[in-house]
């Protein structure tokens, strides 16, 4: 269902009426975590003015320890709705637990499937009958066929839009949190009719590296990129030093208006 040869065309996922695909170099941002509505409607306000069109925040999070911040749950997802109800961007948002699909579902404009439970078959089930467009974030120990493979299981439940998002897979390197395989965009967009992102903050880890990442992103045609911001990144509860600030977020946007994207 999702490979490209019966469906040669490459496909454009609507998010809210933002559109995802071949030409769009959609970008979306937002805080990693929901932390307070002021937190979550600065990072949005940010977002916006530098021109990103959708807005991402994690209300459940899934976290490495589980002494971290595990996200605000269903308050979250009520701050993002009145976020959303302020600026006008729609939600992209992250689903753990195939119990939570209907819940983040009537708050969300787009559901995340991140990297944790790429081969969560029960969640991709779930997220494939939910009736909103899905983010597949790529297994950060899963090659491109595997990965694909996760999106026809949502596919399966007759949910075609499915953006596919890279974000980094683990490797001896230690410099960097994952190392971007920049090669899996064009991979998958030769293999799928799916739309392909990256996200350059959790696969760096460092925002010294999302502008950079983000270049290297255009330059092999992503559709679009994700981008971590934070109005006080050293205050984050979650992923602070990939955070971008302000005058980094308008950089990076001027960086992805500038370069043409390659269809
Ligand atoms: C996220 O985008 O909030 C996230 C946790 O990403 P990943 O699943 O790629 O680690």
């Amino acid at each position: 269902l999702v490979s490209r040869e019966n469906h040669p065309d490459r496909s454009v996922v609507r998010v809210g009426g933002v559109p995802i695909g071949p030409g769009t170099m959609t970008l979306i941002a937002g805080p990693c975590a929901v932390e307070t509505p002021e937190q979550t409607l600065g990072a949005a306000q940010m977002a916006q003015a530098a021109g990103a069109t959708l807005l991402r925040g994690g209300a459940f999070k899934p976290r490495t320890s589980p002494y971290a911040f595990q996200g605000l749950g269903e308050k979250g997802l009520r701050i993002l709705a009145d976020v959303r109800a302020e600026t006008g961007m729609p939600i992209v948002t992250e689903v753990v637990d195939a119990h939570d699909v209907e819940l983040v579902s009537s708050y969300a404009d787009m559901l995340q499937v991140g990297t944790r439970n790429m081969q969560n078959f029960a969640l991709l089930q779930a997220v494939g009958g939910a009736g909103k467009p899905v983010m597949l974030k790529r297994g950060f120990n899963a090659t491109i066929e595997e990965w694909l493979m996760a999106a026809e299981y949502i596919a399966q439940r007759g949910n075609l839009d499915i953006v596919l998002c890279e974000r980094g897979i683990r490797t001896f390197e230690k410099a960097t949190r994952n190392t971007l395989d920049i090669s899996a965009v064009p991979v998958a967009q030769r293999l799928s009719h799916l739309p392909v992102i990256i996200d350059p903050s959790h696969s760096g880890g460092h925002r010294e590296l999302v502008l950079p990442l983000t270049r290297a992103a255009i330059a092999v045609g992503a559709d679009g990129v994700i981008i971590d911001v934070h109005p006080h990144p050293e205050a984050a509860l979650c992923d602070g030093p990939q955070a971008l600030v302000d005058g980094d977020l308008r950089e990076l946007a001027k960086t992805v208006r500038d370069l043409p994207p390659l269809v």
